[in-house]
């Protein structure tokens, strides 16, 4: 899809809103709509405005005549969204949405302050995010090469993890393979959870020493062509108990079974419920403490938001995780999670990581 075709659907779709115009402030929101990858800059665009006008500082002139799409480019000495505003009274608009979840309370004071009265600005939320959930080719062929990428680092992980090793040096293994294969940076940072600390869910690496014996639990993801992968793999180090072998088990089908949910139409609630319904046959439901998963792409966490209840339906180029995960306080935890393209009869699994108990 061009850049002028996802400029189309937002225009449509503020126009449905009798919205004049919107000023886009989040910078993945930017990127999508006009291909701008720097760190500052401002979209103007909407059903009155002649030309979306994009906005930016003196660093960035020449990378955004470069990358910028239809779109007219202005260098702004101040701040950008005074520009903005200067752009929208030139339009002559009435409504004007603003990006409520990503524009700070003193900033749309300002930028209210900026416009003359009969400019009202109105509260939007998720309208490009809505749009972005559906992935077309180019999108998902730059999220396959980063998730490839990313998969490489489990390898790297395995030759790092032996009792004793520190976590940190382990992520940092991990994260100097990445650059060194081309990513520009990690997703997210990364997840090295070893033994007792296998049970915190969020467990950034940290200055422990990996045990003699117990669960490790992995969760990375690398930036690549401004795409994002996360995959999240547990392995066991020594010999794993009945118990953990059992545990595993678990919740490798609770991932399987989500997985076999993922199907165009289907909610996105239907697929946790899928998980936490095999967990629960296995008795290990209230230990599964977090959501499903989430959309993946130019963020690491898009929409739609695969938790209980969630009525929201799955289409055809969505984007996903499924990642189940069970955490014993005091013993440790399992977390297993690949990243899959929705279609209509199903998924298509992405990660190419075996998800058999790695011994080490
Ligand atoms: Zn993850
Ligand atoms: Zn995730």
């Amino acid at each position: 899809m061009s850049t002028i075709d996802r400029q189309r659907l937002l225009i449509d779709e503020l126009s449905d809103r009798r919205l004049d115009a919107l000023i886009v402030t989040h910078l993945p929101n930017v990127r999508y709509l006009s291909g701008f990858t720097g760190s500052a800059g401002v979209l103007v665009i909407g059903p009155s405005v002649r030309k979306p006008v994009f906005i930016t500082d003196g660093r960035y002139t020449s990378q955004a005549r470069e990358q910028v799409e239809n779109a007219k480019i202005v260098i702004s000495k101040g701040p950008a969204l005074d520009a903005a505003a200067q752009a929208l009274v030139m339009a002559r608009v009435g409504n004007v949405g603003v990006e409520a979840e990503h524009m700070s309370a003193s900033l749309r004071a300002r930028v209210k302050k900026l416009l003359p009265a009969k400019i009202k600005l109105k509260d939007t939320s998720n309208l490009v995010e809505r749009i972005r959930l559906i992935k077309d080719a180019g999108e998902i062929a730059a999220i396959e090469r980063a998730v490839l990428l990313g998969a490489e680092l489990f390898v790297v992980a395995l030759k790092a993890i032996k009792p004793g090793a520190i976590e940190t040096d382990v992520a940092a293994e991990m994260e100097y393979a990445a650059r060194k294969r081309g990513a520009e940076g990690m997703s997210f940072e990364t997840i090295v959870a070893a033994g007792p600390r296998s049970a915190f869910p969020h467990g950034v690496a940290s200055a422990a020493a990996i045990p003699e014996r117990g669960f490790v639990v992995l969760d990375f993801g690398v930036i690549l062509g401004g795409y994002c992968s996360d995959m999240t793999r547990t392995v066991h180090v020594g010999k794993p108990s009945l118990e953990a072998r059992r545990m595993y088990q678990a919740v490798l089908e609770a991932q399987l079974s989500g997985i076999d949910a993922v199907k165009s139409g289907a909610t996105a609630g239907d697929v946790d419920f899928a998980c936490r319904s095999t967990l629960r046959r296995a008795k290990y439901d209230r230990y599964f403490t977090h959501s499903t998963g989430h959309g993946v792409g130019l963020e690491i966490h898009e929409l739609p938001r695969l938790a209980r209840n969630q009525e929201d339906r799955l289409a055809a180029g969505m984007v996903i995780t499924i990642e189940p995960g069970i955490y014993i306080e005091g013993e440790g935890g399992i977390r297993i999670e690949d990243m899959v393209v929705v279609t209509d009869q199903g998924c298509d699994a992405l990660t190419p990581v075996s998800k058999e108990l790695v011994v080490l």
